[in-house]
């Protein structure tokens, strides 16, 4: 018997129970991807990213006797192709909360069953799957939520298939090239299963220690930067709650985790969330600047605001910002320069390689007080927050060259100075903001 595993978010081989089910129960696998022209093209970092997982997938897939199989086009007509070629009998595949995955999950579904084939659909990337808790909107805030999420059993962990055996006589189709795509951050993390496993390693050995007290120290790289990992299925996310449970220090970052479940079930129940808000938003300013024009300065970071700005930067630079930079300058846009939520999450989508319909638009909601947790008095003021997260003011150099000889404290309000405004070109400030 043959199975074909379809592989979309989950590019790896530990801890994948489509893979493990298929390689223990078929004589052979068909172990595919298709690489669907609707989804890529949205994000050169992330489409290189991807890519190179592809290929550290292919790797790994061949190390155990196996290989990646590639074809590019329209999933469902492809993988239909594929299994009717292979005369395979099942179809297993990950399941995903987004609408576009719902929607190929249930193209694959009709397709399926006209020509015949099972289809398995495995539970997601997730520590606690969305559905193997009650609706998390029926818990309106997180921290109910994190109480039940907190109650379940852990999962086991499924080790790495033994072999993989492939089928011969079926045409493996071209392999990816992450040189044919060119990022638009100059200093991207490299994708792939076995960088996403070394990092989580050195930083269950590392920063694992100090991150209660560092995480949103801007300057310190105490947090894991697994995040790309997460959203690829180059690392599990079971795994990597299985694996930091183990040290007495792990609790805050496991809390991060179930962050990730939250907003994935809430996806999963509503994929509109992605683009709807949940409720109208509550305390956003009038900004008094055209919308564009603050939209504008905003990507570029050249807002005035140098940790808004710092962030920015950070985020064309690496394709990846420090959480609390996110939640600044998500703040700063939506409650502060009235520009709605749904602008800044295209803009981070277009460059994050960590974004996903679920934790993008979930967190935008979250800042922007339209989704989870609403509540009036969250806006970020910019300066208190440099302040108090990045007091030496070394975030901010690192990512604003205009500023890169200021010290704190004259780095957290450069306009009050003329003649550094005049040396240095850095903008004046697009609203007053309190300091
Ligand atoms: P760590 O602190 O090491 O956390 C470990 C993992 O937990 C992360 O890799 C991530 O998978 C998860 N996690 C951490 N914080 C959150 C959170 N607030 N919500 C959900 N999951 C979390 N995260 C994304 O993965 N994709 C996004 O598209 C995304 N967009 C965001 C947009 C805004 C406006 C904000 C405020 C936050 C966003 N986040 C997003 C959440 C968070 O900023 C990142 O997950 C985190 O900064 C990634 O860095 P890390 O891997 O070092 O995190």
């Amino acid at each position: 018997m043959r199975i074909l595993v379809l592989f979309t978010r989950d590019l790896r081989v530990h801890d994948h129970a489509a893979l493990d089910e298929a390689c223990r129960t078929a004589s052979e696998v068909v172990p595919l991807f298709v690489l669907d022209p609707a989804l890529l093209g949205a994000s050169a970092n992330r489409d290189r990213f991807l890519l190179e997982s592809l290929v550290d997938l292919d790797r790994s897939l061949e190390r155990l006797g196996g290989r990646l199989f590639v074809r590019r086009g329209a999933v469902v007509d492809e993988v239909m192709e594929v299994a009717v070629q292979a005369g395979c009998s099942r179809i297993f595949v990950t399941g995903d909360a987004s609408a576009y995955a719902r929607r190929r999950e249930r193209l694959l579904a009709a397709a399926c069953a006209r020509a015949r084939l099972e289809l398995r659909v495995f539970p997601e990337n997730a520590v606690v799957e969305p559905g193997g808790l009650p609706r998390a909107t029926a818990y309106r805030v997180f921290t109910p939520y994190l109480r039940a999420w907190g109650d379940r059993p852990p999962r086991g962990l499924v080790p790495a298939p033994r072999r993989v055996s492939v089928p011969g006589d079926l045409e493996p189709g071209r392999r990816p090239d992450p040189s044919t795509v060119a990022p638009h951050a100059v200093d991207v993390p490299r994708g792939g299963e076995r960088v996403g496993r070394r990092r989580l390693h050195a930083f269950l050995g590392r920063e694992l220690q100090g991150y209660a007290e560092g995480r949103d120290d801007l300057a310190v790289e105490a947090t894991s930067r697994l995040s790309p990992y997460l959203r690829f299925g180059c690392v599990s996310a079971n795994e990597v709650a299985m694996r930091a449970n183990g040290a007495a220090v792990a609790e805050p970052f496991v809390r991060q985790l179930a962050w990730r479940d939250f907003f994935l079930q809430l996806l999963a129940e509503d994929p509109a969330l992605a683009w709807r808000s949940l409720r109208d938003p509550v305390g956003i300013a009038e900004a008094g600047v055209p919308a564009e024009r603050a939209l504008a300065a905003w990507r570029d970071g050249r807002t005035g605001l140098p940790l808004v700005d710092a962030g920015m930067r950070q985020l064309l630079r690496e394709g990846w910002m420090h959480n609390r930079a996110r939640l600044v300058v998500a703040s700063f846009l939506t409650r502060r320069l009235g520009v709605p939520w749904q602008r800044g999450e295209r803009h981070f989508s277009r460059l994050l390689i960590d974004a996903d319909p679920a934790n993008n638009a979930g967190n935008w909601q979250w800042a922007a007080g339209t989704g989870t947790d609403p509540r009036r008095t969250r806006t970020l003021n910019p300066v208190r927050q440099a302040r108090r997260y990045d007091p030496s003011g070394a975030y901010v150099r690192r990512y604003v060259q205009e500023l890169r000889d200021v010290q704190a404290p004259l780095i957290f309000t450069p306009w009050t100075d003329p003649s550094l405004m005049r040396r240095s070109g850095y903008p004046e400030p697009i609203v007053p903001v309190a300091t």
